[in-house]
């Protein structure tokens, strides 16, 4: 089926996960994609859950290690901890949005009689995380002409602030390792890999559970891409915040009302339960 037919007979919506680098935007992430993986089981939807994660970081890490000509263009700059620009990034969007819609619906539209049936049934939802970095990204994505969410549904996108103390922050990338082919994550505080005690120096043989394989560090998680990192978020975060704002789609969540999830170092656990029982997010989902 056509790329056209599919955007015509599946309508989007957005949920943008905003935050600092390193704030949680990955684990939250996870979290929603199991939690909506067991609504499409209790809903006999087994075959597909309709939320697609895109990471646009993950996508151009992606690209820079299998050294696509996307990937030779920002992996330098990637590097400093800076941006990428817009028009790459808006080019990125839109070709990961149209393969996750194809991807999850591609059974739709094949029998073209039942289209406006179909219609009303199918929405697809997006978790945005790390996108929009930038307010030119923000008026991308809610932009008519573009149509990556839909214009006319008032609920089409919602925008949730991760809001998580700096230190905090600067505490969990220092102990984030990663197993690069799978990109699973381990933090040495809160899901250390198995095969590892606390004595041992963290850059003496940390290795994946599943494989056996060793662990590394982002590149961009050294200290210094960090500061650079975070650097960038200050700036551009306060307008995106107040974009948002102007738009009544910002929620904010600290997951300061569970403290004692808190106390134990489990920020992200305590985010998720105030996003649960969140009636704004909870409506955003709708038949999810
Ligand atoms: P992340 O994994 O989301 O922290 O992204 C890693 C890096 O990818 C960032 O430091 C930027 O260089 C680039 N990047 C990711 N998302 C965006 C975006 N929406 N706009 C510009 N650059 C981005």
């Amino acid at each position: 089926m056509c790329v056209g037919t599919l955007s015509s007979l599946v309508r989007t919506r957005a949920l943008v996960l905003l935050g600092a680098p390193g704030g949680g935007k990955g684990t939250i992430s996870k979290h929603i994609l199991k939690w909506s993986g067991k609504q499409a089981h209790f809903q006999g939807d087994n075959a597909r859950s309709r939320l697609s994660h895109l990471s646009i970081g993950d996508v151009l890490r992606s690209n820079v290690e299998r050294g696509t000509p996307l990937g030779q263009q920002v992996g330098e700059l990637m590097k400093t901890g800076a941006l990428v620009n817009d028009s790459l990034i808006l080019n990125c969007l839109s070709d990961e949005v149209m393969r996750l819609k194809a991807e999850k619906f591609q059974d739709v539209g094949e029998s073209s009689a039942k289209a406006k049936e179909e219609q009303e049934k199918h929405m697809h939802y997006l978790l945005l995380d790390g996108f929009p970095r930038t307010v030119p990204q923000a008026e991308f994505l809610v932009s008519p002409e573009v149509g990556i969410v839909d214009a006319q549904d008032s609920s089409s996108q919602l925008a949730v602030q991760l809001d998580v103390p700096v230190e905090e922050i600067v505490e969990r990338i220092s102990s984030r390792w990663i197993h690069r082919p799978t990109g699973r994550t381990y933090n040495l505080q809160y899901n250390p890999p198995r095969a590892w005690s606390a004595e041992r120096d963290p850059k003496d043989g940390l290795v994946d559970d599943e494989t056996g394989e060793p662990l590394e560090r982002r590149p961009d998680d050294e200290p210094e891409v960090v500061d650079a990192r975070l650097r960038t978020y200050v700036e551009n975060q306060q307008p995106l915040l107040e974009f948002f704002t102007s738009q009544d789609r910002l929620i904010r969540f600290s997951g300061s009302t569970f403290p004692d999830l808190v106390g134990q170092g489990k920020r992200s656990d305590a985010i998720v339960q105030e996003m649960l029982v969140n009636e704004r997010l909870n409506n955003f989902w709708g038949v999810l």
